[in-house]
């Protein structure tokens, strides 16, 4: 028997979620950032079919969402995300809160606070909501399935992007000068591209094309000896286009 308690949901408007909070976009999504002056963040983390950084269960959705690279003498599926880059409050939030593209806003502005990956629950004590918000308002979960059907179908359209946008953010990275990503579960890179520069490969790199190699890196001395191994080609010094930003 199901004894996972019922989630209500009711936003309170506080603003929170659009304050330090880098906003993964699709890539139609990126072009309209940039194009409003946005900063966009890129994160790439990538992981071996049949190695290190997959767990079993995570397999489907991150092979959907990856595209094969390859990797020293071996291939790596890598997951790249563009997000606005909030490390304050949205550009877009107003002094009331309120955002100034609300028609417009991103899908996972639309779906916070769900998530969009499948294997991470809602953890209501995770989210910047306030206690109040998760005290009445509409049924948002009952017996751990989610029961708005307007907001499954918002999760899906941006999972499907993420898969039809991959090949075209590998495309784009490449273009950028961005080929080093950390391994799944350990960390991702983060790259800050000069916003114009981003803009124009927005615009202008197509998804075709021959695609050029990408290194590994990590940090851990036993993690690098089991890449180097299955033939990756791996480095743990960091470059100043870019940071590793690790996982305890
Ligand atoms: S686009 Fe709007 S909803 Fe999204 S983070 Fe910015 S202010 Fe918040
Ligand atoms: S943090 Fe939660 S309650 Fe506050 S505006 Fe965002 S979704 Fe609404």
């Amino acid at each position: 028997m199901n004894t996972a308690p019922d989630i209500r949901f009711d936003c309170t408007g506080c603003g929170k979620c659009c304050t330090g909070h880098h906003v993964p976009l699709t890539l139609d999504e990126a072009r309209q950032w940039t194009g409003s002056g946005g900063q966009v963040i890129v994160l790439a983390e990538a992981f071996l079919a049949s190695g290190p950084g997959l767990p079993a269960e995570q397999r489907e959705h991150a092979l959907r969402r990856s595209w094969p690279v390859p990797c020293g003498s071996t291939e790596v599926h890598v997951a790249i995300t563009f997000a606005a880059f909030n490390p304050g409050r949205c550009h877009h939030l107003d002094d009331d809160n309120r955002c100034g593209i609300y028609e417009a806003r991103p899908l996972v502005c639309r779906i916070y606070p769900m998530e969009i990956n499948p294997h991470i629950p809602l953890r209501p004590e995770a989210k910047d909501c306030p206690s109040e918000a998760w005290q009445s308002g509409p049924l948002l979960i009952h017996g751990e399935q989610l029961v708005d059907r307007r907001l499954a179908e918002l999760i899906e359209r941006s999972r499907q992007a993420d898969r039809d946008d991959i090949r075209g953010k590998v495309a784009i990275c490449q273009a950028l000068g961005i080929d080093t990503s950390a391994l799944k579960g350990n960390g991702f890179t983060a790259y800050l591209p000069d916003t114009r520069a981003l803009a124009q490969a927005l615009e202008r790199v197509g998804p075709e094309g021959e695609i050029a190699p990408w290194t590994l890196h990590v940090q851990d001395p036993g993690l690098y000896a089991q890449l180097e191994a299955c033939g990756a080609r791996v480095r743990s010094e960091g470059a100043d286009y870019y940071s590793f930003i690790g996982f305890n």
